[in-house]
């Protein structure tokens, strides 16, 4: 199939300059990027992109999660458009392109097309998702979630921070980041939505090969287990007269870690543990500890899910022990449509790709239950996000946008 002008009119130079002047907003120290969620700084960067879009002169609404859409017209504005986009939270130490990519892309691959003078007959949209890390408020896709419908805008409302503060307290910040932007309701048809991201793993690097077709999201199992002992002196308590929770804890992470974690195709992480009272002179009287299990097959995720406790129990010396799953995604699938549109234009661009699933899970997973949807991933180095020193190459991150101007076009056209 023959190419648009839109991928050679995309600028790399200029995408980078983007993702630079984006990552000042809440620069840390170490070269990352602090923006959580509904942040002072998150704020700020809502009023960048909006100032950006109005110099293109393309419109700028808030839907009432205060997800942000940056819309370029059709030709039949009636028309259900095609959507694009990531999020601009980050990790507390975050990095310069997790999800800022993918908003970036968007707004680089519109601006492609108006240069390319291509019109397309569906309006295409760059939305940036609220809270997709969910480091601030807990659990994060917030904003894809409450679009696809998946969970009530009452419920997102009332999560709060470790501070007291609710979402519903600071999504005035939000909006006033972007005084001039029409407000539109939460959720309406979209067409198909492609998201563009760095990979976040270490698989186009290691192949040398810069496009990633993503064809799917892996599942993932999110479990808390508490441990209850007594508190007790450490002086003066001897070992057979103690129930040391922080001991018993760490008895079960190692058992967990040999059971589970049983090769590099299964994904298991205790990432957090909060012991109590946490005084160096005194037995622990209660650890709670995070467990993320992932694997490609839902069937085997259910499997090692189910596991946990007895292997848990099976460690106790003197204390107790209670498991719980907080969150379960199964693995999706992408739309063969949106993969192999995403892949011939990769192929017609004569960009080397590969396809592959992803690790992580992104805003893609909801709106995959709610349209045609797909992934572009670009290499970063040494697979290194989550990370102030994550970092990705201007070459490849203006590449993944030739191959999303192009897929736009396409689908917007199809
Ligand atoms: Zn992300």
């Amino acid at each position: 199939m023959s190419v648009s002008d839109a991928p050679a009119a995309v600028d790399e130079a200029r995408l980078w300059r983007r993702h630079m002047s984006l990552a000042e907003i809440g620069a840390t120290a170490k070269g990352g990027v602090d923006r959580q969620a509904l942040s002072e700084e998150e704020a700020r960067a809502r009023a960048l992109l909006a100032e950006w879009a109005s110099e293109l002169g393309y419109a700028v609404s808030v839907d009432g999660i205060s997800n942000l859409f940056i819309r370029r017209e059709g030709t039949d504005p009636a028309l259900a458009p095609v959507l694009t986009g990531s999020h601009i939270d980050s990790q507390p130490t975050g990095g310069k392109f997790d999800g800022a990519y993918g908003v970036l892309a968007g707004i680089e691959a519109l601006q492609a097309l108006d240069e390319a003078g291509i019109e397309t007959a569906r309006p295409i949209e760059t939305v940036a998702w609220l809270n997709e890390e969910g480091s601030r408020f807990a659990p994060g896709m917030m904003g894809s979630e409450a679009f696809a419908g998946l969970r009530p805008f009452d419920e997102i409302a009332a999560v709060a921070d470790r501070g007291g503060t609710s979402v519903a307290d600071d999504l005035p910040r939000a909006f006033a980041a972007t005084p001039g932007a029409e407000r539109r309701g939460i959720g309406f048809p979209v067409a198909a939505f492609v998201e563009a991201h760095i990979e976040q793993g270490p698989a186009l690097e290691r192949a040398g090969i810069p496009i990633g077709v993503v064809t799917g999201i892996q599942g993932v199992r999110r479990m808390r287990v508490r441990v209850t002992g007594e508190e007790a002196h450490a002086g003066t308590t001897p070992k057979s007269a103690r129930r040391d929770a922080l001991w018993e804890a760490a008895r079960m992470v190692d058992a967990l870690q040999r059971r589970i974690h049983r090769d590099d195709e299964h994904r298991f992480t205790v990432g957090m543990m909060e012991i109590r009272p946490n005084v160096p002179s005194v037995v622990a009287a209660e650890v709670l500890f995070s467990i993320d299990i992932r694997h490609p097959d839902s069937d085997t995720l259910a499997r090692l899910e189910a596991e946990v406790d007895g292997i848990c129990r099976n460690s106790l010396v003197a204390c107790d022990v209670e498991t719980w799953t907080i969150a379960q995604a199964p693995s999706i699938w992408f739309d063969d449509g949106v993969v192999d549109t995403i892949e011939s234009a990769a192929v017609d661009l004569e960009l080397g790709n590969m396809r592959l699933f992803s690790g992580a899970g992104h805003d893609a997973r909801q709106l995959s239950f709610v349209c045609p949807t797909g992934m572009i991933f670009v290499p970063c180095e040494k697979g290194i996000s989550h990370n102030e020193a994550e970092n990705a190459s201007p070459a490849d991150l203006a590449d993944g946008a030739r191959v999303l101007a192009e897929t736009l076009v396409r689908l917007a056209n199809g």
